[in-house]
């Protein structure tokens, strides 16, 4: 990136550490990859959480203590004694006769955490393990790469590698439960849009050929702490993840947009200075916003009376027409459309004069 780049996202955070990207960040920017106050805050590394409550809009998802702590035992007990249970689940998942495999821990290079460093690491061995045919090994933790909207997207991840015969697979771990062979639906389709994020970052660095569209999800079963596995074909994932990470604006560009000294740093200014700051940077409020964002609350207080807050589909369909007052004006024939708002308002006539006959009748 850029130096003056750099520079001014820095600035936008102040003085507060950087937050990293992870897979599910990534995945929820591509989710609406036309918000420039999402693309840049995450650019910048602030941290949404402690910025969103400072402005009286704490976000209210996310996972609890309780169940970070259950997660991280489950994939303590699955990675055991060499890996053992994973082990025995693939063989099971994937169909594969394997007597034992190797092991490599990524999370940190001689003691060192610096994320260049373990980038450089887990790039040397991944792509020895695809070119040189290596014994089956399990890659844990490995640090990944991904380029999102000219940003450099270092990938924390939670998740194991598994090369097999050239090809690498993702496993990833959740502590969600599978119960009778059945998971809940939104935890599985958004643990497969975080696996597609690592197949994408591997994909770009290996060759897609040498990495598996479908990853494995690893969870508890029932309700006991005996792991289950099934596969998960992730290419549609993949498909949409390629095509928004393509509509992303270069951060450059939003980053050269800021006007001079933007901060958002909440330890320098009072949460009215800090929402004054915010506005500048053009949010775009969806519902799905309050699945996969920390700023939902506030953008949505923001859109009220938007007719984004009703949605991609309304948006789309009432192009040009941004608030629900004009668009009961043109539904009523109170408001004269402007040139753009032609076809919206001939289709809210009809509507209004659809449902006006049947409430009649
Ligand atoms: S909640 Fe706000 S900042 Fe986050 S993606 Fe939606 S519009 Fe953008």
């Amino acid at each position: 990136m850029h130096h003056d780049t750099q520079e001014r996202l820095r600035q936008l955070r102040g003085a507060t550490p950087a937050k990293s990207h992870n897979a599910r960040t990534v995945a929820a920017l591509t989710g609406n990859p036309g918000c420039v106050r999402r693309a840049l805050l995450d650019a910048a590394g602030i941290d949404k959480d402690t910025l969103a409550a400072r402005l009286g809009f704490p976000a209210r998802f996310g996972q609890s203590p309780f169940a970070i702590t259950r997660g991280n035992a489950f994939e303590a007990q699955v990675k055991a004694n060499g890996f053992a249970q994973l082990l025995t689940l693939l063989r099971e998942t994937l169909g594969l006769e394997l007597a034992e495999v190797g092991a490599q821990d990524l999370e940190e290079v001689g003691g060192n955490k610096n994320s260049e460093l373990r980038y450089t690491r887990s790039r040397q061995a991944l792509k020895a393990a695809v070119d040189g045919r290596d014994a089956p090994t399990f890659f844990d933790h490995p640090l990944l790469r991904l380029d999102v909207g000219g940003n450099d997207v270092y990938l924390e991840p939670d998740l194991v590698a598994f090369h097999h015969d050239g090809v690498l697979h993702v496993v990833e771990i959740k502590s969600f439960a599978i119960i009778d062979n059945q998971a809940d639906g939104t935890k599985v389709a958004a643990a497969a849009r975080q696996s597609a994020v690592y197949v994408l970052a591997l994909r770009r660095l290996l060759g897609d050929d040498k990495v598996s569209h479908e990853v494995v999800l690893v969870c508890p079963k029932d309700f006991s702490n005996q792991p289950t596995a099934v596969k998960i074909d992730v290419r549609k994932q993949l498909i949409n993840l390629e095509h928004q990470l393509t509509r992303l604006a270069r951060i450059e560009t939003l980053a050269g947009q800021l006007p001079d000294g933007l901060s958002l740093d909440p330890g320098t200014h009072s949460p009215a200075e800090l929402l004054e700051n915010l506005s500048t940077l053009e949010a775009r409020y969806a519902p799905a916003c309050l699945a996969s964002c920390e700023m939902a609350f506030l953008c949505r207080h923001e859109a009220t009376g938007c007719t984004d807050t009703l949605g991609a589909t309304v948006r789309e369909e009432l192009g040009g027409v941004e608030t629900v007052t004009e668009a009961l004006g043109l539904a009523h024939g109170t408001r004269v459309p402007a040139d753009d708002q032609q076809e919206a308002a001939t289709m809210l006539r009809n509507t209004a004069r659809i449902y006006g006959s049947a409430a009649a009748a």
